[in-house]
């Protein structure tokens, strides 16, 4: 079968044959892939420049891909909850079946660091015609969303991160006087996929919303922060138009395009690190710190999510295209056939929110 593979280190990314002998044993399922997003995970790695990217044990080479959607061929003896048929999106992290998070589910909180993520560490992704997988990592997508459901996986990160959000501020009364969170401003840093989810959590939370970028908002960017009642703020003209936040998520990264929303920070109010970077020298000084500690301001950093946050995410799919029509799909900027996809691994399409590769 055809699939993307990458020798991490090694910059660069091929479309190949091959052949990996997978039955479908007692508990696995047989799934035919029919997209796979690209994310910055995946540049990152194709570009040599995550450390932690790693093939399968007694292998030199790494399947790319973390963003599934496939429809189940075939079930294995024991698999009740799913069927022939059914479309499913693959869990990205195993746990390290040893800590007690990991033991739970919970592997996104695992403490030992012994887990595998497919198609970035240690275990092989989707970025081929078909894989076979255990049924406790798949989760079932309904049809009504087969067109978004490849966005499930990057949503899901942003459900566990939004989740972490609700459950600190518990730490206080947070909520306004009438019990919603319309007093509320959230700040998310950053336009991408990410950024826009979080926006979008953060709409349906009730929040008013702020999406930051240093430009004008491109068309489609235009459309979403209309349709969510967001404002979309171009901090390339300073930060004295913004009110005070009392949630900054950043998804850029870089320090230098959050540190200076910190001062804008209301009292009890949360900042959520979820992007990350290489190159930016942006310090955290005696004068923040004092800020941070003077207003009770936490700070949180949240990666990868749960099977029920991805089920969650589902959820939140199937809702939003009830309440907003084509939105989503306007994120998807692009569809691309795997041949198509090293290219756009190597470099990023202008003007794109996902690009998606096309299977079958
Ligand atoms: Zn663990």
């Amino acid at each position: 079968m055809k699939a993307i593979v990458v020798r991490p280190p090694n910059v660069g990314a091929e479309v190949k044959d091959v052949d990996l002998h997978e039955p479908v044993l007692p508990g696995r399922v047989r799934i035919r892939t029919l997209y796979t997003g690209i994310c910055g995970t995946d540049r990152g790695i194709v570009g040599g420049k995550i450390t932690f990217a790693r093939p399968p044990d007694n292998s030199g080479e790494l399947i790319l891909g973390h963003e599934g959607l496939g429809v189940v061929e075939e079930v294995g003896e024991g698999v009740t909850h799913l069927k022939k048929g059914d479309l499913v999106v693959p869990v990205v992290r195993r746990g390290c079946g040893v800590c007690l998070n990991c033991r739970i589910g919970r592997q996104d909180f695992c403490e030992t660091g012994n887990f595998v993520e497919a198609g970035i560490r240690g275990l092989n992704g989707f970025m081929r015609e078909e894989f076979v997988d255990s049924a406790s990592y798949l989760v079932k997508v309904p049809r009504a969303i087969a067109d978004i459901a490849v966005l499930t996986e990057p949503l899901s990160n942003v459900v566990k991160a939004v989740g972490q959000v609700i459950h600190i501020q518990k730490r206080m009364l947070w909520t306004c006087g009438d019990s919603s969170y319309e007093c509320r401003n959230a700040f998310v840093v950053g336009t991408g996929p990410i950024g826009t989810f979080f926006s979008l959590m953060f709409a349906t939370y009730g929040f008013n919303v702020y999406m930051l970028n240093r430009r004008d908002p491109s068309p489609a960017e235009s459309v979403i922060a209309e349709t969510i009642d967001a404002t979309f703020y171009n901090t390339s003209k300073g930060y004295a138009e913004l009110p005070k936040a009392d949630v900054v998520v950043d998804t850029s990264g870089y320090p230098s395009a959050f540190i200076p929303l910190l001062g804008k920070m209301n009292k009890n109010s949360i900042l959520v690190l979820f992007g990350t970077s290489s190159n930016d020298s942006a310090k955290v000084d005696a004068e923040l710190v004092t800020s941070i500690v003077e207003n009770n301001i936490a700070v949180v950093g949240s990666v990868n999510a749960s099977k029920e946050d991805f089920a969650e995410a589902v959820n939140y799919l199937t809702m939003w295209k009830e309440r907003y029509g084509g939105l989503l799909n306007k994120m998807i900027t692009s569809v691309i056939s795997p041949e198509q996809a090293t290219e756009a691994l190597m470099k990023k399409p202008s003007g794109e929110i996902k690009t998606v590769i096309k299977w079958s």
